[in-house]
C-alpha cells in the first residue's frame, strides 16, 4: 500500500496483496464443466444465505471468528455457476454438503483485511474487521470453508506459496433448520437505473450512497444514472449492455459530504467509509463490510458499489467485495474512474500502472507469478491466457512485453503499452478486455 498520491492521470485503486502460481492449484474446484453435475434445485433455495464473521489478525497471524447468519431475500447468482475455478484472489469460499462433502459452491474474492496486513501497521497492530461471505442458501446441512493464500511477506507463507497456495483458515457447520438465522427486514426503498433481464442471468450491480443526506436522493439518482451511462461507454459493457442491471438502495445518511481524516473532517455517513484509507489520500474505503451488505441486500445483486456524495478524486475497488467512487464529475474522470474500479471488483485485474522510483512493492514478489490475468512476473507466463490474443510479436516469449506494473518499474511486466488499468486515457487493453468477457460469460450462463 502507497502513501503517496498519484498523479491525477494516473488511476489508484489498489487490488490485493496476495500472489501465487496459478500452476498451483490444489484443493481447487475441478473444472467449470463439473457445475452440470450440481442441479442448483437438489441444494438450494433461490435466496440468499450471508455469513458475518470478523477478520482478524495483524501481519503473520489470520483468524476468523464467526459472527452471526442472515437471509437475504434475492439469489441474483447464475444456478450454473456454482464453482468458481478461475483461481483469483487471496480467499476462496467453498460450501460443502455435509452429507456428501462434496461442493456444491466456490468463489475467490479479497478483502480490505488482506491489504492492511500489508501496511507497517500489521507489524504492530492486531486488528478485526466486520466481513461476510454470501451465497445461494442451502437446503440441507453444509459445511462453510474460508481457504487462504495467507500474506505474502511472511517467509515461511512464500515458502508454502511454491507448493501449496492454500490453507483452511475457518469452518462453520450450518445446520438445517436452524432458527437463529436472522430473518431480513427491509427497511429502504430501491429503484431501477438500468433493468434489462432475469437476475439469475444478468451482471446485477447494486449502487450505494455514501453521504447523501434525505433531500439528496435527486442528486444521487443523477449520480446513478451517469455511473450507468459511462459505465456502457466502455467495452466490454457497451455490446453487453443487455446482460448488465443496475438499482439504487435509497439508504440517506445523517449527515451531506464524505469523511477525510488528515483534515479533521468528519461525517455521519451511511456505510461510514473515509478517504486516507492506510494514509493514502485517494483510497476512500469503508472497514464496516457488514453494514455495507446490510443495505446491499434490499436488492438483487452480484457486485456493490458505493457512490459517494463527493468530486474529491479517489475510491477503490477490491475483488469480489466492493467498489467506491466519488459519485459527481467535475474533473472528467469520475467514469473512467468507476470502470477502472470495476475491473478490480470484477475479476481482481491488477493495476498496470508504475510508481516511479518504486522498487519493493507492498503487494508484488518478483519471485512469485502474480494470479492476476493481467500481469506476469515472467515465472510462469505460459499459464497466463494471454496466447489467445493478438499481442505484440514475440511478446509471448517475453522480449517485447512492456515492463513495469503493479505500482513497480521493474520485475513486473504487462501485456500491452496501454490499457484502462494502467492510464485513464484509454479504453482496456485486448487482454483484460478477454478476461472480463470471459467472466463475464461465466456468471451470467
Ligand atoms: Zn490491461
Amino acid at each position: 500500500m502507497k502513501a503517496k498520491l498519484l498523479p491525477l492521470a494516473i488511476l489508484f485503486a489498489l487490488t490485493a496483496c496476495g500472489q501465487t502460481s496459478r500452476s498451483q492449484q490444489v484443493n481447487n474446484p475441478t473444472s467449470q464443466q463439473a457445475d452440470e453435475n450440481i442441479c442448483f434445485a437438489d441444494y438450494f433455495e433461490d435466496k440468499t444465505m450471508r455469513l458475518d464473521f470478523y477478520h482478524c489478525g495483524n501481519a503473520t497471524e489470520e483468524t476468523y471468528f464467526f459472527d452471526e447468519l442472515k437471509e437475504e431475500p434475492y439469489f441474483a447468482g447464475s444456478y450454473y455457476a456454482l464453482r468458481d475455478s478461475f483461481n483469483y484472489g487471496n480467499q476462496r469460499f467453498v460450501l460443502l454438503d455435509k452429507g456428501t462433502r462434496r461442493e456444491i459452491y466456490s468463489f475467490h474474492y479479497c478483502t480490505l483485511w488482506g491489504e492492511w496486513q500489508c501496511t507497517p501497521e500489521a507489524r504492530t497492530t492486531s486488528l478485526g474487521m466486520p466481513e461476510s461471505v454470501v451465497f445461494p442458501y442451502p437446503k440441507h446441512d453444509a459445511i462453510a470453508q474460508i481457504w487462504s493464500r495467507g500474506n505474502p511477506h511472511d517467509p515461511a507463507v512464500r515458502k508454502l506459496h511454491a507448493t501449496q497456495p492454500w490453507v483452511l483458515k475457518f469452518e462453520y457447520e450450518i445446520k438445517a433448520g436452524n432458527y437463529f438465522v436472522r430473518g431480513f427486514s427491509p427497511i429502504y426503498e430501491t429503484q431501477d437505473i438500468h433493468v434489462v433481464g432475469d437476475p439469475h442471468t444478468c451482471l446485477d450491480i447494486v449502487l450505494i450512497p455514501e453521504g447523501y443526506t434525505e433531500g439528496e436522493r435527486e442528486q444521487f439518482v443523477r449520480d446513478c444514472e451517469y455511473f450507468a451511462s459511462e459505465f456502457f461507454r466502455f467495452e466490454p459493457w457497451t455490446s453487453n449492455e443487455q446482460r448488465v442491471n443496475m438499482r439504487l438502495v435509497w439508504a440517506p445518511s445523517a449527515e451531506s459530504g464524505v469523511s477525510i481524516p488528515a483534515v479533521g473532517k468528519w461525517r455521519n455517513t451511511a456505510v461510514k467509509a473515509n478517504y486516507f484509507t492506510f494514509d493514502s489520500e485517494r483510497y476512500q474505503m469503508t472497514y464496516d463490510f457488514q453494514t455495507v451488505r446490510d443495505i446491499a441486500g434490499h436488492a438483487p445483486y452480484d457486485y456493490i458499489y458505493i457512490l459517494t456524495n463527493s468530486d474529491k478524486y479517489g475510491g477503490g475497488g477490491i475483488y469480489n467485495f466492493y467498489g467506491v467512487g466519488a459519485g459527481h464529475d467535475t474533473h472528467g474522470t469520475s467514469g473512467r474512474v468507476h470502470v477502472h474500479e470495476f475491473g478490480h471488483q470484477m475479476l481482481g485485474l491488477g493495476d498496470e500502472y508504475v510508481e516511479i522510483g518504486n522498487t519493493t512493492s507492498d503487494q508484488y514478489d518478483p519471485a512469485v507469478e502474480p494470479w492476476e490475468a493481467n500481469l506476469t512476473t515472467k515465472i510462469d507466463v505460459s499459464r497466463k491466457p494471454w496466447a489467445q490474443h493478438p499481442l505484440p510479436e514475440d511478446s509471448l516469449h517475453g522480449k517485447s512485453l512492456p515492463e513495469g506494473g503493479g505500482y513497480l518499474e521493474h520485475g513486473i511486466w504487462r501485456p500491452y503499452e496501454h490499457c484502462l488499468m494502467n492510464t485513464l486515457a484509454y479504453p482496456f487493453c485486448p487482454v483484460c478486455l478477454q478476461a472480463v468477457t470471459d467472466y463475464l460469460n461465466y456468471i451470467t450462463r
